[in-house]
């Protein structure tokens, strides 16, 4: 099909407003968050409805023309972008038309979605009932919840909550052959053999397109009773965590860290930021609590642990608490303003962080002794976004240095039983480093499922597997 036809059969599906082809306009869709993956796609599609989505995965299979599925293009690893100069065409489908509540049961506890609703839109409405939806990110009023699904995603609650994959009942998406798959169901006990639905949780847009979702909601929140505390090491952070879930049960919702680089990072954007603490580390940590919560027991619990209660900020109003999640949330913006660096969400069993810092920071100052840390992340987890840069490296050096750097990253992650993608995805940046890290036949399985599924390779090319 000429180009000309081509846009003008999807304009049939999608209505003259669902399809852009203006270069200013696809700009933003192109290029990734960080800018440093910058694509060309035919024209951007905005269908309405499922039934839209499948007429384009139709034609798209018809006219060997790849599918980019993008939600609110937050992916920090290029995942969500089309590849540049690629030999086929490409195509943007994304969702932010398609964001209607469809169902809030109230009874049942979960709320039915179409992909393309915001985060917040989604958190909105469980609040709206009286509910709570508990996944939270800095990129909450951007993202979607399609591209929540994809990613899998994780943020500040997954210690008490779980990740995507844990708070989604059903969901309904479109496949590489344009059949629907149809999980969308509310149940929490389903036996039927394999969860389909998991197949595409975590997929990243390679083996399909989610058009709806059915998510778990949980009881409001009646307090939280947020603080940041200074502390000297790791094992001193995990010794807290270990003290406040043996007296808090299952109510420590989020344990969050910041290293001395990133809080001097910080410091240099934002010089009277008070929440700052000049510690070796900065936690940040929040329970959720009821009626029965006493000041007084937690301070004397505190008082037993080597802690310098001095750099200890409690916040005492819900505006205090936003102060102190705005620091959390700055800390990407903060490093995305200073200039390009490696970036690695890596995971580890908690007993394996100090470890692996100590063998591994020196191996990357051996290599660039100008280099810079940025350490932060979700302790409670055991996930670290373990960036390294160099001040006013540029998009290519980047490039170069990471095929240096990030191998000797991901050795020893693996060697201490970690994963080289904690809660962000493979996206474009790790697809040299899947199969290096992952055992052969785990790599093997995911190349035949994508394979099966998607046999000409239309969904999402050269994200997870090379091309
Ligand atoms: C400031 C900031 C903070 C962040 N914090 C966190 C964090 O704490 N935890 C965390 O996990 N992530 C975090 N992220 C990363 C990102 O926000 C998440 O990965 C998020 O889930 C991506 O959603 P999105 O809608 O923006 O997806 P996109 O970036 O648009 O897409 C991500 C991937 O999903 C695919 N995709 C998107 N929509 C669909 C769909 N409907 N069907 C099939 N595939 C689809 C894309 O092809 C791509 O591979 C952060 C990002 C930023 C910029």
């Amino acid at each position: 099909m000429q180009p000309t036809a081509l846009i003008s059969a999807l304009r049939d599906i999608c209505g003259p407003n669902g399809i852009i082809t203006d270069l200013t306009a696809l700009r933003p869709y192109q290029i990734d968050w960080r800018e440093r993956y910058h694509g060309n796609a035919i024209a951007l599609a905005l269908p309405q409805n499922t039934e839209e989505l499948i007429a384009l995965v139709k034609l798209c299979q018809q006219q060997q023309i790849a599918i980019i599925p993008q939600g609110g293009n937050t992916s920090t690893c290029g995942g969500a972008v089309p590849l540049s100069n690629y030999y086929q065409p490409q195509l943007i489908i994304n969702l932010k038309r398609m964001k209607r509540i469809l169902n809030l049961d109230r009874v049942n506890n979960s709320l039915t979605v179409e992909a393309g609703c915001s985060l917040t839109q989604v958190q909105q409405a469980a609040q709206a009932a009286g509910l709570y939806f508990p996944l939270s990110l800095a990129s909450e009023d951007s993202c979607q919840i399609g591209g929540n699904l994809a990613t899998n995603a994780g943020g500040i609650h997954v210690l008490k909550y779980g990740m995507m994959r844990e708070l989604t009942l059903g969901l309904e998406a479109i496949l590489p052959d344009g059949s629907l798959l149809s999980c969308n169901t509310a149940l929490r006990k389903n036996n039927t053999y394999l969860d389909l639905k998991q197949l595409l949780i975590g997929s990243e847009g390679t083996l399909g397109i989610i058009s709806q979702a059915t998510l778990r909601l949980f009881p409001p929140i009646y307090d939280y009773f947020t603080f940041s505390v200074a502390v000297n090491s790791l094992s001193q952070a995990l010794c807290l965590l270990e003290c406040l879930r043996a007296n808090y049960s299952n109510n420590v919702a989020a344990f969050e860290i910041l290293k001395a680089e990133t809080i001097e990072l910080m410091l240099a954007y934002h010089p009277d930021e008070r929440l700052l603490l000049r510690a070796p580390w900065q936690l940040i940590v929040e329970l959720e609590i009821t009626t029965e919560f006493s000041l007084e027991r937690f301070y004397r619990l505190l008082d037993e642990l080597p802690l310098d209660l001095n750099q200890l900020i409690v916040a005492t109003t819900p505006t205090e608490r936003k102060a102190i999640w705005q620091i959390r949330e700055l800390v990407p913006l903060v490093e995305k303003q200073h200039g390009y660096a490696l970036k690695h969400d890596i995971a580890l069993p908690l007993s394996a962080l100090e470890e692996f810092l100590a063998v591994n920071m020196p191996k990357l100052l051996a290599c660039v002794p100008h280099g810079y840390f940025s350490i932060f992340g979700h302790l409670g987890d055991g996930n670290l976004h373990y960036n390294f840069g160099i001040k006013g490296a540029s998009r290519h050096s980047i490039s170069q240095l990471e095929q240096q750097i990030s191998p000797l990253v991901y050795a020893d992650v693996v060697a201490l039983g970690g994963s080289i993608a904690a809660e962000h995805g493979i996206g474009q940046t790790k697809v040299a480093a899947l199969p290096t890290t992952l055992n052969s036949i785990n790599y093997q399985l995911l190349r035949q499922i994508k394979n099966m599924l998607d046999p000409a390779n239309l969904f999402n090319p050269g994200k997870i597997f090379p091309l």
